[in-house]
C-alpha cells in the first residue's frame, strides 16, 4: 500500500503521456503515447482527480496541442493544460505589464497575446522601437516577451535590446537552450535568446523572469487553477520524466513529486539534492493506487 496518497495531479506532457516517433511526410511527428498513459488518464477523469497537463511549448496553443492528442486517439480538455504560455500572460496581468514586444515567429502566439482578456486587463503589442526619435514615449514598454523564434533577425535582437535599455522587463517564456531539429542538428530555443539579450543591454540574468518550467512560480500558479490553498500543496503530485525540468519546481513548492524516466533504468541524478516521492518505470497505471478515489466511488483505499 502506499504511504501517502494524493488528491491532485500536475502531468508533463512530452516525456509522461507521449514521446515523439517518426516524422511523417507532412513534416508532423507522431505522438506514441507512453505505456499506462490512456488508463490513468481514464482514471483521472472518472474518478474524477483535479489535474492539469503541464508544457513548456510556445509555439502550440492549449487547442492545438489537445487536437494532436486527440488524433493520437487522447481527449483532453484544452482548459485542463497549462501552458508557460499561459503562465507568461498570468504573469503579465499580475504585475500590470501592459505594453509588450514580443519575440516570436508564431502567429498563433501572437494572436494569443492580442486576444488575451482577463477581469479588464488586455495586452498591446508593439511592433517596434522607433530609433530616430529615442524619447518618443512610445519607445517606454513595460515587457519584452520572449518565445520562440525561429529567425530571431537582427531588427528583432536590436529593438528588444533597445526597449530592454529603456527600463522594459525581460519575461523569458521559457529558458529552453536549443531545440533538436528533424536532421540532428540544433536550433536556438528561447533561454539563448533571452542569454543573448541579457549580454547585449547589460542586464543582470536574475532580472529575467522564467514563466516555464521548472520556476517554482509556475508551479504556484497551477496550483491556483486547481484551486489548492497553500496548506493542500502536499496532496499535489507532480508527474515528470525530467527532474530537473519537470520536478524541481515542484518540489520547491513542497509539492509531491512522480519520477517516470523514459529509459526504464534511468538514474535519479544524485546532486538534485531532493530524491522524487515516487518512483514507477512500467507504466503511469501504476500510480493510480496513490490516489484518493472521492466517496461514492467503489475502489476502498
Ligand atoms: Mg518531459
Amino acid at each position: 500500500m502506499p504511504e501517502q496518497i494524493y488528491s491532485a495531479a500536475i502531468i508533463d506532457l512530452n516525456g509522461v503521456v507521449y514521446e515523439h516517433g517518426e516524422t511523417r511526410a507532412d513534416g508532423t511527428t507522431e505522438k506514441i503515447i507512453r505505456p499506462g498513459a490512456r488508463e490513468f488518464l481514464d482514471f483521472l477523469v472518472d474518478s474524477p482527480v483535479p489535474h492539469l497537463f503541464a508544457t513548456n511549448t510556445t509555439s502550440q496553443m492549449k487547442e492545438d496541442v489537445a487536437i494532436e492528442l486527440a488524433e493520437s486517439g487522447l481527449e483532453i480538455t484544452p482548459n485542463n493544460i497549462f501552458s508557460c504560455v499561459e503562465a507568461g500572460l498570468q504573469y503579465l496581468q499580475q504585475e500590470d505589464l501592459r505594453r509588450v514586444y514580443l519575440i516570436s515567429s508564431s502567429d498563433k502566439l501572437r494572436a494569443r497575446f492580442r486576444t488575451y482578456e482577463h477581469e479588464g486587463f488586455r495586452i498591446e503589442l508593439v511592433s517596434s522601437y522607433d530609433s530616430t526619435h529615442p524619447d518618443d514615449p512610445n519607445n517606454k514598454i513595460d515587457a519584452v516577451v520572449v518565445g520562440f523564434d525561429r529567425e530571431f533577425h537582427s531588427r528583432t535582437r536590436n529593438d528588444a535590446t533597445d526597449f530592454v535599455m529603456g527600463g522594459a522587463r525581460i519575461v523569458a517564456l521559457n529558458m529552453n537552450e536549443n531545440r533538436p531539429k528533424l536532421d540532428g542538428t540544433h536550433e536556438w530555443n528561447v533561454g539563448a535568446c533571452v542569454a543573448g539579450l541579457v549580454c547585449a543591454a547589460k542586464i543582470r540574468p536574475e532580472d529575467v523572469y522564467n514563466a516555464g518550467k521548472p520556476n517554482r512560480e509556475f508551479y504556484v500558479q497551477a496550483q491556483s487553477m486547481l484551486g489548492y490553498s497553500l496548506s493542500r500543496v502536499a496532496e499535489v503530485l507532480v508527474i515528470g520524466d525530467d527532474p530537473e525540468a519537470d520536478l524541481r519546481g515542484a518540489r520547491d513548492r513542497s509539492m509531491a513529486t512522480a519520477f517516470f524516466p523514459s529509459r526504464k533504468d534511468a538514474e535519479w541524478p544524485s546532486d538534485l539534492g531532493f530524491s522524487p516521492d515516487v518512483t514507477v518505470r512500467e507504466s503511469l497505471e501504476e500510480l493510480i493506487p496513490y490516489f484518493i478515489v472521492p466517496q461514492g466511488k467503489n475502489r476502498q483505499e
